[in-house]
């Protein structure tokens, strides 16, 4: 009865919540025996509900004679049917997922209708294609940037270049709003990959960056360009928490840091990039001692 596109009130199906909790459920509910509606007393009788006469009426006057007459010559499902309706099917994602149709609600549907298609963003797609080995399970690289940062304008960044949603020379280029696509930092085709992986600009920063991060730190942590880029830090057992929150917030701050220097056209400087370091460190409370 609820939710029935051909029950509607002023256009609209209904849903009554009471009622439902009721196990008003059917339109088998509110006819007797002889197939008619049942009278409000019947009805109230029945179901133990107080109700007003005109909600009872507006219900019944919404039911079209058409539905009436096929409930009534239709016998109600019994209650240990209901009780063992389960739905699965092909349509759901995972198969073995039961469902208790009695306690489906158009929100649960909606779950499973949407979150059956879960698909991969295009950018995550793309880094897959060229670098499968670090993607096997991306969700992981996006939590990774939850965890290390609290910091908004980090998050942004980060979640963008996963997503592989910034803006290079290369992308500039093709929309016409420069003049060329060389990397501004060392001249040569700029691309996200460009940037963050093969610009030796870059890579020589990362180098001395790591150098001046072992330093500090006590410690003596090597990572690959890729690592760096795709959030894809090992699991150091020797480090424990502050060393290794220090370690992701400066894997994040080092490309922003990189991006920012290019989109400045100038060079990224050592002792510009520690201060900015340091002062995160002591904003995300994993200071140096
Ligand atoms: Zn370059």
């Amino acid at each position: 009865m609820w939710n029935n596109k051909a029950i509607t009130i002023e256009n609209y199906s209904v849903f009554w919540r009471s009622w439902f909790k009721q196990k008003i459920l059917f339109v088998q509910d509110v006819l007797n025996a002889e197939g008619n509606f049942l009278t409000l007393e019947e009805f109230q009788n029945k179901f133990e509900i107080k109700t007003n006469f005109l909600y009872y009426l507006q219900l019944i006057a919404a039911i079209p004679s058409d539905l009436k007459k096929k409930a009534a010559a239709i016998e109600i499902p019994s209650e240990e049917l209901l009780d063992s309706a389960k739905l699965s099917s092909s349509v759901i994602a995972t198969p073995d997922l039961t469902l208790d149709l009695t306690e489906m609600r158009c929100k649960n549907y909606y779950k499973i209708l949407s979150g059956n298609g879960i698909t991969e963003p295009t950018g995550i797609k793309n880094w897959k294609n060229n670098f499968p080995d670090y993607f096997t399970d991306w969700g992981k690289k996006f939590s990774f940037i939850y965890k290390s940062t609290k910091d908004n304008k980090l998050r942004q960044f980060s979640f963008r270049l996963l997503h592989k949603i910034i803006m290079t020379k290369k992308e500039l280029f093709k929309f016409r709003l420069v003049e060329d696509e060389a990397c501004t930092l060392c001249f040569l085709p700029d691309s996200i990959e460009h940037t963050f992986l093969h610009c030796t600009v870059t890579t020589a920063f990362y180098l001395k960056a790591i150098s001046w991060f072992n330093h500090e730190n006590d410690t003596d942590i090597t990572l690959s360009s890729k690592q760096i880029t795709f959030n894809d830090i090992p699991r150091l057992t020797h480090l424990t928490g502050y060393p290794r929150r220090r370690l992701h917030l400066f894997v994040i701050i080092l490309k922003q840091y990189i991006y920012a220097c290019k989109c400045l056209h100038k060079k990224p400087n050592m002792q510009e990039f520690q201060r900015k370091v340091i002062l995160q460190w002591q904003m995300e409370k994993c200071a140096l001692p």
